[in-house]
């Protein structure tokens, strides 16, 4: 789910349509939580479907720590990557602002957070602009990415937060340890798909099965 003060407009037929912010969101507003109304793709689901369906999943998806495709059932699915986003995911899960968001501004993301499967041309044309999305990027970035997000973390206490509520009950305890203490900050690492995990963690549970 996205912010509400967000609306959906086009943006011209190379980049499709993007999402733009309609009233100023603050530096540390959270702007979109992967709710409970978000479609999940698990990775087995996502293999036994045909390329029609697969092409609609890459273009709209994100995947998450489990390797689950998530497509949002609002505009989220719009919002365009750009080198130098306005908001970025964040270990706890949900995105921030890392910046302040003017009216009319476009709102823009990290996608090198979204353990991307096959790399991508950039051209968001800025001086910094990477020109291509590479899968190495979150391992390249992240400690960047850490050292940027930890600081605006720490102000999602002092502004208005319209969709906190929809952050689950046990991430809002670990910000709230965070931004309380400065301490036990969740890294972007949590957000990385890890597959020779997922199998491990599966090997395990045929183990566990076998046993009973
Ligand atoms: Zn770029």
């Amino acid at each position: 789910m996205i912010h509400p003060d967000t609306e959906l407009r086009w943006v011209n037929s190379t980049v499709g349509y993007g999402v733009f912010a309609t009233n100023l969101i603050p530096e540390g507003t959270i702007v979109y939580v992967k709710d409970q109304l978000e479609v999940s793709i698990s990775p087995d689901n996502y293999l036994i479907l045909d390329n029609n369906y697969r092409e609609i999943i890459d273009k709209y998806s994100f995947i998450d720590d489990k390797g689950n495709r998530i497509i949002s059932w609002d505009i989220a699915k719009y919002v365009n990557h750009c080198c130098n986003c306005n908001t970025m995911s964040t270990g706890y899960g949900f995105e921030i602002a890392t910046r302040d968001i003017f009216p009319g501004e476009q709102i823009t993301d990290e996608y090198g957070l979204f353990n991307v499967e096959y790399e991508m041309d950039l051209s968001c044309g800025y001086e910094n602009c990477r020109k291509r999305l590479r899968i190495t990027d979150f391992d390249t970035y992240y400690k960047d990415w850490d050292k940027k997000l930890k600081k605006i973390i720490l102000k999602s206490e002092t502004v208005a937060q319209p969709i906190m509520k929809f952050v689950d009950k046990e991430t809002q305890k670990e910000l709230r340890t965070f931004t309380s203490t400065g301490k036990q900050y969740k890294s972007v690492t949590h957000l990385r798909y890890k597959p020779e995990m997922a199998l491990v963690n599966a090997g395990m549970k045929m183990n566990g099965n076998g046993k009973h």
